[in-house]
């Protein structure tokens, strides 16, 4: 005993506390030693202590390692020991050390098993010897999270088993399976065949964006489901890497796959296809007696197929306009004295959840179930941002946090102009690792928020290799984020991220996006115009135009319209990461200061004051950055030129992008003056097309533009109710 405790103080120790590890999610505790295990690419482990349908998987996953993993001859000279223990805080907590001896694991229950081997896994830099290591290691979040959409595009069992290994090497622990939308049924239901045989096939699926006018269709027959048999083995296939999978059932609306199979489930009883376009629609399940059966008899077989506590209901999203006018949804209001078609609802989702629960089962629902009253038992899953999520808490029900702005990874990662199309917003990496899901809420009901969720909506992701361009790196840093919640600074993140996992992405076949890596473009004040300093990210990475390294790009202010286009590669060693693709605008009001009496969100606030005459131009389809956006009806700002100036046009654009709940403003007036006192309008007018555009002779030193949008986004169109944001994109002046 002695003598062990000398070797070990012997041994160098650093603790590792702003850099990363070689383990992605970062450890809670990493203390690296020189007292390194020497091997021959042989490892052995007592396998009676280990299941042998894992023992299996582990044996697979360390051989892409080129380490042969085989039982112990004897228990006594494995070189990896297995203790089990009782005292950890989490069941999922484990300890791992490396020492010249070997490998010894201290572990507590299956989960804590898989996390052990998933870090000792990652630790293997080479098959002959690994670094002296002492880890301590929890989850900071018991629900770890990732959703795939397989209803808007349909990704075969093959597909999701390779993502889903990618999902347990990130420690995450549920696989969230959005199994039914309007766009296609997934899941065989043997007591209603027509589900699959009709409602898993639409007959065309739009072309590029849905807001895109006028549509075109691809006029091509598309899609497939899972068999019973297929979805059991991919729940235990996913269970022995230690991930659960929750199934989603959607209702009562996104019904539209459903109802093209069964008509006479809807409040209209007309047939409708399958949809082949996305967005919400207004038909939606009938809340008859009928249907609610329908589903349960669903319900009870997605129950026998998933051993999940929990399954999920679906719940968002379903207009009510149909309910409004149908006698059957008349009738149940009538009969159960209900007030309001939001009650109805909740009647619905109560009625669905007793039946659930009577089977000893839990129902999640996306937010919206806390309209016209939470059911008793559910857990709710917040995606249209914290609140619903926070108010669910204190109604000390679970909730899973997924809000948009963090964890909707449809979302574009990059403004780049060579990102493949996607439905809008902007996510980048950085924001992902700054996700907190217990941000605002009050100590006392931190402990309902069980952890948060990635969620991956297929509309623009047609193919499997689609999916993980958009997922990865980003679910690397949601894994941070769940798992030690983001503890090292995001620089030595970024750091380890493109030294070490995109290594490994690429060894295991995963697509992956490198836009972490482009420049990060930021403005400063110039006299001729703007000038823009590129920021690496890593202080590997290189930035050339033309071959000649750059560090900083300027525009100079012109009396017309001019485009400067620059090519920046972007390089670490020899390997060119990616060519961004950037074109600047230089006109008369480039660099000047604009004051807004209205701030832009501060989501979408690219370079501030100068936001509008940076030269950055926002470009259609809304890619996220460069745009500013306002989510106020009336927005104000006044450009201060200097000095008495004389131009001829004034340009803005503005967009229209309902399904982001982005509307076209109505009105605008312009006005003009030389001392920022007295004011002259110039025009005022309604908005018709997209850009708002003033051409007279025109000398003033100051510009001021109001810009009026609805107060409210009207019924019937995406966002109802909901203030409509305004987007612009750059106060272009000319001679
Ligand atoms: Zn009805």
């Amino acid at each position: 005993m002695k003598i062990t405790l000398v070797i070990l103080l012997f041994f160098f120790t650093t603790q590792l506390s702003a850099q990363h590890s070689l383990v992605f999610p970062e450890p809670v505790n990493v203390e690296q030693t020189t007292d390194n295990f020497v091997f021959n690419g042989l490892l052995t482990v007592d396998n009676t202590r280990i299941p042998s349908d894992l023992f299996s998987y582990l044996r697979e996953l360390f051989g892409r390692q080129f380490i042969h993993l085989e039982p112990a001859s004897a228990k006594d000279d494995a070189t990896i020991r297995l203790k089990q223990v009782q005292t950890f805080a989490y069941t999922e907590g484990y300890q791992l050390s490396v020492t010249h001896t070997g490998i010894e694991i201290q572990y507590s229950s299956y989960a804590s098993l898989c996390n052990a081997f998933q870090t000792l896994n990652q630790l293997i830099q080479n098959p002959k010897e690994l670094a002296g290591i002492r880890i301590s290691d929890q989850p900071a979040f018991a629900y770890r999270g990732v959703h795939l959409d397989c209803s808007r595009h349909f990704f075969s069992i093959g597909e999701l088993r390779k993502f889903i290994d990618q999902l347990a090497k990130l420690k995450f622990n549920r696989f969230h399976w959005h199994l039914t939308d309007d766009q296609g049924w997934r899941i065989e239901i043997k007591k209603y065949p027509k589900l699959t045989s009709v409602g898993a096939w639409r007959d065309s699926t739009l072309i590029g964006h849905f807001s895109k006018q006028p549509a075109e269709w691809d006029h091509t027959k598309y899609g497939g489901f899972y068999t019973q048999e297929e979805a059991r083995q991919l729940v235990e296939y996913a269970r022995i890497r230690g991930i659960e999978i929750i199934p989603e059932i959607e209702m009562p609306g996104h019904a539209r796959a459903a109802l093209a199979a069964y008509p006479e489930l809807s409040c209209t009883e007309k047939q409708l296809p399958v949809a082949g376009t996305w967005g919400v629609f207004d038909d939606v399940f009938c809340s008859q007696e009928k249907t609610r059966t329908f589903l349960k008899d669903v319900l009870d077989e997605i129950i026998e197929l998933f051993p999940s506590q929990v399954i999920h209901i679906g719940g968002d999203e379903c207009p009510k306009i149909n309910w409004e006018k149908c006698p059957k949804c008349k009738a149940v209001m009538t009969q159960n004295h209900l007030n309001t078609t939001h009650e109805l609802q909740s009647f619905f989702i109560q009625d669905i959840e007793k039946h659930v629960n009577a089977k000893g089962r839990t129902i999640i629902g996306w937010d919206e179930i806390l309209e016209g009253g939470l059911a008793p038992n559910a857990q709710v899953m917040s995606w249209q941002g914290m609140e619903g999520g926070i108010a669910a808490a204190k109604q000390k029900h679970r909730v899973v946090m997924t809000p948009t702005s963090y964890c909707y990874f449809d979302y574009y990662q990059s403004g780049h102009p060579s990102e493949p199309l996607a439905i809008g917003g902007y996510l980048p990496l950085e924001k992902v690792y700054r996700f907190d899901p217990i941000k605002g809420v009050e100590d006392e009901y931190k402990q309902y928020i069980l952890g948060g969720q990635a969620n991956l909506w297929t509309e623009y992701l047609p193919t499997i290799q689609s999916v993980e361009y958009n997922a990865f790196p980003r679910l690397v840093a949601m894994a941070e984020v769940l798992w030690n919640k983001s503890s090292v600074p995001y620089s030595d993140f970024v750091e380890a991220l493109s030294s070490t996992y995109l290594p490994q992405l690429r060894n295991d076949g995963v697509r992956f996006s490198t836009s972490f890596l482009d420049p990060t473009l930021q403005i400063r004040l110039s006299k001729s115009g703007a000038g823009y300093d590129l920021i690496k990210p890593v202080n590997d990475v290189v930035f050339s135009v033309n071959n000649e390294i750059v560090n900083g790009i300027d525009i100079e202010r012109t009396d017309q319209v001019g485009e400067h286009r620059y090519l920046i590669h972007s390089n670490i060693g020899d390997q060119e990461l990616r060519v961004c693709d950037y074109t600047f605008t230089s006109h008369l009001a480039l660099g000047k200061t604009v004051r807004f009496d209205t701030q832009p969100h501060e989501k979408y606030n690219h370079n501030g004051n100068l936001g509008l005459t940076d030269g950055v131009v926002g470009k259609k389809p809304w890619k996220g950055n460069e745009w500013l956006g306002f989510n106020e009806d009336t927005v104000r700002f006044t450009l201060d030129l200097e000095e008495l100036t004389s131009f001829r046009t004034i340009r803005i654009e503005t967009l229209n992008d309902p399904g982001s709940w982005i509307y076209r403003p109505e009105k605008y007036v312009i006005q003009v003056s030389s001392d920022g006192k007295k004011f002259k309008t110039v025009a005022k007018s309604k908005l018709t097309g997209d850009v708002i555009r003033v051409t007279k002779k025109m000398k003033a030193r100051y510009v001021k533009v109001t810009i009026y949008n609805n107060e409210f986004i009207p019924q019937g169109q995406t966002g109802a109710g909901f203030t409509p944001w305004t987007f612009i994109n750059e106060l272009i002046l000319t001679k």
